[in-house]
């Protein structure tokens, strides 16, 4: 029996023609698909732009530099997210700090953030910008950290990598109605994919123009950004350092065929949670379904008790992995991790997003889930905590 992987991607074979029509065309790299995919996109969330680039990862960073994250700069972010919310702010020489999590939604705590804001303002520490992340699919209080962000001046990048086809309660996550910029991750596990990928999504026209410029090394052929007359038609002109952070035609063909399907996945995420929470109330602490909008649920993460060990949890795994059932950890506190330990941070220092960590487990979630797979992922895990 093969295990149930935590998470996987839907391919069909509308999103394979897709890619084979695009290697018969003339272009393989940043071609026409490439900005076809972006409109798609923002016609989907309700944006004015988004640019498109070669991961989440890539997305986070040129969106911390259009927003001019530099040496001396704070960027905050919640300890439970993937290590790139935070990595971005230290590509751009910037100085990381956390904010704890609120225990039931798993997001940055908004009033966690006011407390540190306050005391931060009095130590002339206040952060440029602000990541808070849209947690397995559920998006963060973003209309209370937008107030705090008029009051103390920094900026909002939302990290919505789990999070494309969620919606809070007027507006599609990506529409950016309290942020400068979202991010998306079309990475396999996630909620559509490109293989690699990623893409900023913004209202602004000046931040857009300067992603679309640091995907593509620095490099302009807009005459307005120029310091001198055009030589000729084959003219440009690198005016910063920029990287080459695109996303080929290949991906974009393959992005607009997924983002067709996007309904039905999450309606089917949405579905196989409600169905789970049903399951396993009794058992263990389910997830938040939002009363407002609507979670993506790129991730199915239930909370164990308090008392639970890694050697408890471990045995769990292992006990699940052994009748096909694959489990994962989303995820290690970043202020724990080796690297960031040597900005003096230690355990302790988010108590919320310790204990979070002891307790949770991500149990197996994606539409192409059968009927079979989910009874058997429900019979399997109550079997196993009730041995425990
Ligand atoms: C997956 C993920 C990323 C990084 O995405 P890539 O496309 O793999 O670079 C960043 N932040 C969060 C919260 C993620 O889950």
């Amino acid at each position: 029996m093969s295990t149930i992987p935590y998470g996987r991607q839907y391919i069909d074979a509308d999103d394979i023609e897709a890619v084979v029509e695009t290697l018969k065309s003339d272009f393989l790299t940043q071609g026409p698909k490439v900005p076809e995919f972006e409109a798609a996109i923002s016609n989907y969330v309700g944006s004015n732009f988004t640019v498109a680039v070669s991961s989440a990862t890539a997305a986070l960073h040129i969106a911390c530099l259009a927003l001019d994250v530099g040496p001396n700069d704070w960027v905050w972010t919640s300890p439970i997210s993937f290590v790139a919310s935070a990595n971005c702010a230290i590509y751009c020489g910037a100085k990381v700090d956390f904010v704890d999590i609120d225990a039931r939604s798993f997001n940055l705590c908004p009033i966690r953030l006011k407390e540190k804001l306050e005391k931060a303002k009095l130590e002339d520490k206040l952060p440029k910008v602000v990541i808070p992340i849209h947690m397995a699919g559920s998006a963060p209080d973003l209309s209370a950290i937008h107030e705090l962000s008029k009051e103390y001046g920094f900026k909002v990048i939302e990290d919505a990598s789990h999070a494309i086809g969620a919606k809070m309660q007027n507006s599609k996550v990506g529409a950016c109605e309290y942020s400068d910029i979202t991010v998306f991750s079309f990475h396999p596990v996630k909620i559509i994919t490109t293989g690699e990928g990623g893409a900023c999504t913004t209202n602004n026209k000046n931040l857009a123009n300067r992603m679309q410029r640091l995907r593509s090394h620095g490099i302009t052929r807009n005459q307005d950004e120029m310091t001198e007359a055009s030589h000729g038609p084959w003219y440009y002109q690198q005016v910063e350092l920029g990287f080459n952070y695109r996303l080929t035609d290949l991906q974009a063909a393959l992005g607009i065929s997924q983002l067709k399907k996007i309904e039905n996945a999450v309606a089917r995420r949405n579905q196989i949670v409600s169905r789970y929470n049903n399951e396993f109330e009794s058992h263990v602490v389910t997830p938040l379904i939002p009363s407002m909008g609507r979670s993506a649920f790129h991730l199915y993460i239930v909370q164990l008790d308090e008392e639970m060990t890694n050697t408890k949890k471990s045995k769990l795994a292992l006990t699940l992995r052994e009748n096909g059932v694959g489990s994962n950890l989303h995820y290690i506190p970043i202020h724990t991790q080796p690297y960031y330990r040597q900005f003096g941070f230690k355990l302790g220092d988010y108590p919320i997003s310790e204990s979070y960590y002891r307790r949770a487990l991500s149990l197996p979630l994606f539409p192409s889930m059968t009927e079979e797979q989910i009874t058997h992922v429900i019979q399997t895990f109550k079997k196993s905590i009730s041995e425990l």
